[in-house]
């Protein structure tokens, strides 16, 4: 069977090059960063290299990147971190309600511990708007934290204007940038962030590595206590291998980015006009165009359920998601459709499909070949449906 696999916004495959240097810091150099022998300096001179290799991409310096465990635990450290530095000069948090998860419910614990946040709604594309941002901003607010790229709806946000706001206020302004990190250009200065959260396992890096940016000067209160690792920010024995992989992974973003965006881009329109063509009753959700992540397809199909056609899509090999990965398995319709104004039933039957390095036209092609096939029997069972076809057709 056919194997098309389009679920690349919930992770990716490790680049062939990134797992052959990974394994020489299992196998071979596999010493201890800290320990001052040689085969503890051969592991931290690449853990260094690695962390040129992640703020280069960025437009950082190296010395301004944390390693953590992935994504969550650097978004985590980001707001923790603040909030507890900052504790003194205010209490407000403000957020967007189409955050990731580690965002939101970081957020929602220091609401639960004394603190006050505010959750700014988006438009019906999943853009934030930077007056209501503006106007949310209060005398004691001490972070500001929105996401670059949606990780649903490949909304990307106007983070470099929120972060000219953010400074003219003087608040501190983090950016989930996990899903924009190699898809689009990330610099920290263009944006004008302080702190900034990027992963491993979304740019064909491995799993369980991330990093947060943090800019010379800002001082963050660490989560994990101990060695004193990672300039005290994290402490714990680095996962070299992971960074290692991570840092590799970083460098070849960069080289194939522009290549990586053009292909996928090419391919996500393929895919969206032809859904359009074959399928009726279909919206895409999310902004078009240039506003829209290269590799980002998002279509809520009516009267199906987004369940019953993921389950019949992976009988034919094809793999994607309906809202994120994280909460796939619930039933609860995403948040940020749901933030984006689209009501439960419509959210419901919602997919993603998110583009890679290795898709072909011929991927899009079995899609386009199958999906309708597909719609077309489950709407057979859908009472709704037939009526929906009756009042267009009077
Ligand atoms: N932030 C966003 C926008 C994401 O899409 C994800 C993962 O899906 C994360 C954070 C979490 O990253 P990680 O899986 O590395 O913990």
């Amino acid at each position: 069977m056919r194997r098309v696999y389009l679920d690349h916004s919930a992770t990716t495959p490790v680049d062939p090059e990134v797992a052959a240097i990974m394994m020489t810091y299992y196998t071979e150099k596999y010493g201890n960063p800290s320990s001052v022998h040689g085969f503890g300096r051969e592991a931290k001179q690449a853990l260094e290299q690695a962390r040129n290799q992640v703020a280069e991409l960025i437009g950082a310096a190296s010395g301004e990147i944390t390693f953590t465990s992935g994504g969550t635990e650097a978004d985590n450290l980001a707001i923790l971190g603040t909030a507890e530095a900052l504790r003194k000069k205010g209490k407000h948090i403000i957020t967007s309600c189409i955050e990731h998860h580690a965002v939101l419910e970081t957020c929602e614990y220091l609401e639960k511990n004394g603190f006050d946040l505010t959750v700014i709604p988006v438009d019906e594309e999943g853009i934030i708007s930077v007056d209501a941002l503006r106007k949310a901003i209060r005398p004691d607010t001490i972070l500001i934290t929105i996401m670059h790229a949606n990780n649903e709806v490949g909304s990307i946000q106007p983070i470099s204007e929120i972060g000219k706001l953010a400074k003219e206020q003087g608040i501190v302004f983090h950016v989930d940038a996990v899903q924009s990190l190699g898809k689009i250009p990330v610099n920290v200065e263009e944006l004008n962030v302080d702190l900034l959260t990027v992963s491993g396992h979304k740019i064909y890096g491995p799993k369980g590595v991330g990093a947060l940016y943090v800019r010379k000067g800002l001082r963050i209160v660490p989560l994990v206590h101990g060695g004193g690792q990672e300039k005290k920010r994290r402490s714990g024995t680095e996962n070299t291998p992971g960074i290692i992989g991570f840092g590799k992974a970083c460098e070849l973003a960069g080289q194939r980015m522009a290549d990586d965006a053009e292909h996928q881009r090419k391919l996500r329109d393929k895919l969206i006009n032809g859904i359009l063509e074959r399928i009726d009753f279909v919206k895409v959700n999310g902004p078009l165009g240039e506003k829209r992540l290269p590799n980002n397809v998002n279509v809520s199909i009516r009267y199906v359920e987004g369940e019953s056609l993921l389950l019949s899509l992976d009988m034919l090999g094809i793999a994607a998601s309906s809202g994120s990965a994280c909460t796939s398995g619930s039933l609860d319709p995403s948040h940020v459709l749901l933030g984006m104004g689209l009501i439960h039933e419509i959210a419901h039957g919602s997919l993603r499909f998110s583009l890679g390095r290795q898709n072909t036209e011929e991927d899009i092609d079995y899609v386009l070949e199958q999906l309708p096939k597909i719609v077309e029997r489950l709407r057979m069972m859908s009472p709704l449906y037939d009526q929906a076809i009756h009042s267009k057709q009077a």
